[in-house]
């Protein structure tokens, strides 16, 4: 693409890019397309010749944008609302314009380094520990299997040679992500060695229940490694009892690694960094700046306060990945299971130095106090009650005339498609998600979504 060419180009999108930042109101938030139908509009085979660049621009515009639903759209309440920021996107424009890999420091050692800089900012405004090492990985979904392995590792490091043996046993709450359960099955745990501990009224892990599972299991003969409590579950955002759950892994020799891919942005937030307590002492720890940190996604931060096991589980050089031994030259590729390593670091550097740390807070706080306030609106209506607490900013509630009357609900604002709600299932019943997290979300755009909710609701 020749210079001029690439010029105007870029022009283009970059208006096209600030007019949606200015307005992303404009476009639907979800797209009313039925499954292939995209398929249908794209031709079937990629051209034979390449074709001008206004006329791919038009089809985003034309086709792609319209089959899609907007997670950047302010009334996008469903899974955790995310939001990009206009220095993450500039910033992604500049990883791809360099296209470096950073698979060992010489590969490129900004990469490298700037991820080591990034994560140590971010692991201080978090308040955790400065001996926490940070690598970032694409999603918490990696992260959290790295964590396993790295437990799995100190557990028992002859498994690098030999294998794994059956009978390791890995523990978490009825509550976690899938994502725990999914890397135990792809690190070969076998998914009857999860155990899902049992929850108390407030869907947090009982500690309790947790000592007595590696009792039994030890007096059953089985290895107890592992255990993964989250702070801000998926469904509900309730915040495991860590302090508790981190005293049982010490005593019980249990690697503990908290996911935080959400909720550990509190700690962002002086007056909610309680809800941190304990992580200090985990072994491992997982936030994801591309859920709450107005970072593109994708972004997953991780630290460990053991790389050592992960470097004993993974590194591995062949010789055309050698490089001179410098102790400042850190080889990230010796502590991931991805060679390959993008330049993410530079959309977190954006977003931390251009918002900073005072505004980040301010904007995770005003989401939180809204989430709250909108729960008291939802308890004050006689027709609805709220399915569980709201440490966060999302708020789970439901029609107290039951599954079928909710579900009437979910259909109906889909139907509207000017806002996005999201479902989960609380004890059997079926319970509305909303979850707030977008950085163009406002007042507005609440009491327009709750007025619809009420007129909705019947
Ligand atoms: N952990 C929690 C608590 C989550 O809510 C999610 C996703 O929403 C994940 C892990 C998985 O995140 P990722 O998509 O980055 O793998």
């Amino acid at each position: 693409m020749p210079a001029e060419e690439f010029r105007k180009a870029g022009h283009e999108i970059v208006d096209w890019i600030a007019d949606y930042l200015a307005d992303p109101r404009r476009h639907p938030i979800m797209t009313g397309i039925a499954p292939g139908d995209l398929i249908d509009k794209l031709p079937a085979h990629a051209p034979a010749r390449g074709e001008p660049f206004d006329a791919i621009f038009r089809d985003f515009q034309d086709l792609i944008v319209p089959s899609s639903t907007l997670w950047n759209h302010p009334r996008f309440f469903n899974f955790f609302s995310v939001s990009t920021s206009g220095p993450g996107i500039l910033a992604e424009a500049l990883i791809a314009t360099l296209n470096m890999n950073g698979m060992i420091w010489k590969s490129s050692p900004a990469v490298t380094e700037l991820e080591q800089v990034t994560l140590g900012w971010l692991r201080d405004w978090l308040g955790l520990p400065g001996s926490f090492f940070g690598i970032i990985h694409d999603t918490a979904s990696l992260a959290t299997m790295h964590a396993i392995l790295a437990a799995r590792t100190k557990a028992d490091p002859a498994i690098r040679t030999e294998g794994s043996s059956p009978g390791m046993v890995l523990y978490t709450s009825e509550q976690a992500h899938s994502s725990v359960e999914k890397g135990a099955l792809a690190l070969g745990i076998g998914q009857r060695y999860v155990r899902k501990i049992g929850l108390d009224s407030a869907y947090r892990m009982r500690p309790e229940l947790l000592r007595q599972a590696i009792a039994e299991d030890r007096a059953a003969g089985l290895r107890p490694f592992c255990a993964v409590a989250t702070v801000g579950t998926t469904a509900t955002t309730a915040i495991d009892p860590v302090p508790a759950i981190a005293a049982i892994c010490e005593e019980q020799d249990l690697w503990l690694h908290v996911d935080g891919a959400y909720g550990g942005h509190a700690g962002l937030v002086p007056e909610y960094r309680a809800y941190l307590d304990g992580c200090a002492r985990a072994d491992s720890f997982v936030v994801n700046p591309h859920k709450w940190l107005f970072t593109p996604i994708d972004l997953s931060a991780f630290y460990t306060r053991h790389p050592q096991y992960l470097r004993q589980a993974l590194s591995l050089v062949p010789s055309y990945l050698q490089s001179a031994e410098n102790p400042r030259a850190l080889n990230y590729m010796d502590y991931s299971i991805a060679l390959g390593r993008r330049f993410r670091a530079l959309k977190l550097w954006f977003v931390m130095r251009y918002f900073g740390q005072e505004r980040i807070v301010a904007i995770v706080r005003h989401h939180i106090e809204m989430a709250r306030e909108l729960a008291q609106r939802i308890e004050a209506d006689p027709r609805f009650e709220l399915a569980a607490p709201t440490p966060l900013s999302l708020v789970c509630f439901r029609l107290k005339a039951g599954d079928q009357a909710t579900g009437e609900l979910l259909a109906r604002i889909d139907r509207d498609r000017t806002a996005f709600l999201g479902q989960t299932v609380l004890d059997g019943r079926l319970t509305i998600r909303w979850a707030i997290g977008n950085i163009h979300t406002t007042q507005h755009d609440l009491d327009e979504t709750w007025a619809l909710l009420q007129r909705s609701a019947g």
